[in-house]
């Protein structure tokens, strides 16, 4: 941002340095011309040091001529003092770092402000639930189109969001396990992602159960996780106790289990009641396996 220099510039300066301008130093403004180490103000006369010469005013201008006429040597001195103060000023004056700022960026949400904090949640909502790449934010593309939509939100940093996100995450979770507590029996949904021209693989589990403190009907993902080892029937039930157990379900809150005719589903909960919904259809390679519902 631009910064004005030092206030030490007097009027008189610029009457030494623009022919013809003859203002008046104002009362109380502090003397930086270098002539006035030859001058002394007696009660508004200017007086020269190095003769009998006074003055009832105050422009440089005068006192300049005066020096010209009477004391060359010392006007050339001064001159030349005043030159340097000028072109110093002027090198400081180029230092200050120039940066344009649109008037509307100055305006910027305070970071804790309740606007910022909406939108930064909104945000990490919005992340949490699709496939967002958290490397985003630091386009200039998208900074451009986010300040478009909103000059005054601040972006946060890729770490910032991510923090977030898992804020988010953990309210989420949080709010499934008060509505959990006034459930009846809870109908699980056991499904399994995975694609042969897919790396990874994935288990997600959504619950389903009626909520006494609504009084509705609710539908929640419980987790989606990620599966690293081979997906036997061990590896699934293992990986949904986990789930449950998560979220305090234990074995006498469970309805039943829904899942799609894969053999190593029906073989994890084989002992539970089990409802098949689906079955995975016979497609070529590039499918996905996963099922459909009927
Ligand atoms: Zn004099």
């Amino acid at each position: 941002m631009s910064v004005t220099p030092a206030d030490d510039v007097s009027v008189a300066d610029s009457a030494f340095t623009d022919d013809g301008n003859r203002e008046r130093i104002q009362p109380g403004r502090k003397r930086s011309h270098p002539l006035w180490e030859l001058f002394d103000d007696e009660d508004g006369i200017s007086c020269c040091t190095l003769c009998a010469y006074k003055v009832k005013e105050k422009f440089t201008s005068t006192l300049l001529n005066h020096l010209s006429s009477k004391h060359l040597n010392k006007y050339r001195r001064i001159a030349t003092i005043k030159q340097e103060k000028d072109s110093e000023r002027e090198k400081v004056k180029a230092k200050q770092p120039k940066m344009k700022i649109p008037a509307d960026r100055l305006l910027q949400y305070w970071k804790n402000s309740a606007e910022q904090k909406e939108i930064d949640e909104n945000q990490a909502l919005f992340a949490n639930s699709t496939s967002f790449a958290y490397h985003l934010v630091k386009s200039f593309e998208f900074a451009d189109f986010v300040f478009s939509l909103n000059p005054r939100y601040q972006l946060p940093s890729r770490e910032m969001l991510k923090k977030s996100v898992l804020m988010i995450a953990n309210q989420i979770k949080t709010n499934i396990k008060e509505l959990l507590k006034d459930a009846g029996k809870v109908s699980l949904c056991i499904d399994l992602w995975c694609q042969k021209t897919l790396f990874v693989s994935y288990l997600a589990v959504t619950g389903h159960f009626y909520c006494y403190k609504t009084g509705e009907l609710e539908n929640v993902c419980l987790a989606v996780k990620e599966m690293t080892s081979r997906h036997t029937a061990q590896v699934i039930k293992a990986m949904t106790q986990e789930i449950l157990m998560e979220f305090e379900l234990t074995k006498d809150r469970i309805l039943r289990y829904r899942a799609d005719n894969g053999a190593n589903i029906v073989a994890a909960f084989r002992e539970s009641l089990i409802d098949i919904t689906a079955k995975i259809l016979n497609l070529d390679d590039s499918e996905i396996t996963a099922a459909q519902v009927q």
